[in-house]
């Protein structure tokens, strides 16, 4: 596995591939099952890989959530390796954003201003000029990003589509633990009584997906359920893709799974003491 910390560095890695194409997994480390899943689909299409390494102080919209987010780079590193990916980038701030690089503009319609747009104020933005620069670096062929991170997976297929529309996106299923809760780099700072409340997320979600005509009563219902326990709800509703309409109660879809795949989701944000969670199901 080689590890590069300088984008000039990256250029070499197309002549080592041969037949094969390269992949790219985009992360902000302390990186954990759910990341190596993205990286196993990657590998089982029979594609060499590489991982980026990078918080992205950009797309923080709370300085403290910023400096409290998990750093593990060496346990990183070994995962990786024990994992078999070919190579990793691991930059700076500074190879990042240099002084010289201009923001790129991406329509996001409404996606920018709802839900996650709504309650983290230009994270969008820091996602897509990181993104935009890591494509730019990389110049992978496939990139490959969770679902657990829904709207995200939205934003990096508008920016596809509108300025690399020669890259090939796959939306990974979430990994959870057996309890269902979404694995995520924030989980470490759940104590273990918080871990156990914060998989009942994911079993409301399921249970108001599965709710069909019912479902408003049914978001209602668990809204206040999930505030009895100690969380405190940002959202929870259900939207269509690709730009995250609410459904309406009375037109929810009885035949959601489409040609193109699932089109609804069930959304979810909230913390609890002081830890942001988000998750969501797709139906
Ligand atoms: P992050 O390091 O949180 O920026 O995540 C890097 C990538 O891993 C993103 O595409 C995430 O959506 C994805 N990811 C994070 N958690 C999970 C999970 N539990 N299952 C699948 N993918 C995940």
């Amino acid at each position: 596995m080689k590890v590069f910390e300088r984008a000039e560095d990256l250029l070499h890695i197309h002549s080592e591939l041969g037949s094969q194409k390269l992949a790219f997994i985009p992360t902000m480390g302390a990186l954990h099952q759910g990341h190596l899943s993205l990286v196993r689909a990657a590998q089982d299409m029979g594609h060499k890989t590489i991982v980026s390494i990078f918080v992205n102080p950009l797309q923080f919209n709370n300085s403290e959530d910023l400096l409290k987010y998990p750093r593990t780079l060496e346990h990183d590193l070994a995962l990786l390796e024990a994992q078999g990916v070919d190579f990793v980038f691991t930059p700076t701030n500074e190879e990042m954003y240099p002084t010289t690089t201009a923001d790129v503009v991406v329509d996001l319609g409404l996606l920018d201003s709802r839900f996650e747009g709504a309650f983290r104020p230009g994270h969008f933005h820091g996602v897509v000029q990181v993104v935009y620069r890591l494509f730019k670096y990389v110049n992978p062929s496939e990139v490959f990003f969770g679902q657990k991170d829904l709207q995200q997976c939205l934003v990096i297929e508008q920016l596809i589509e509108q300025v690399f529309p020669h890259i090939k996106m796959h939306r990974i299923p979430t990994m959870r633990e057996e309890s269902g809760l979404a694995m995520s780099s924030r989980n470490v700072r759940l104590s273990s009584e918080s871990m156990l409340k914060a998989a009942e997320i994911s079993k409301s979600l399921k249970d108001i997906a599965t709710r069909k005509e019912e479902f408003c009563e049914a978001v209602v219902w668990h809204a206040q359920r999930l505030t009895q326990m100690g969380f405190e709800v940002e959202y929870l509703s259900c939207v269509s893709m690709p730009w995250m309409d609410a459904l309406e109660c009375d037109h929810f879809s009885k035949e959601p799974n489409g040609s193109n795949g699932p089109q609804n989701a069930v959304i979810f944000a909230g913390s609890l003491n002081g830890v942001r969670l988000i998750d969501n199901w797709v139906f």
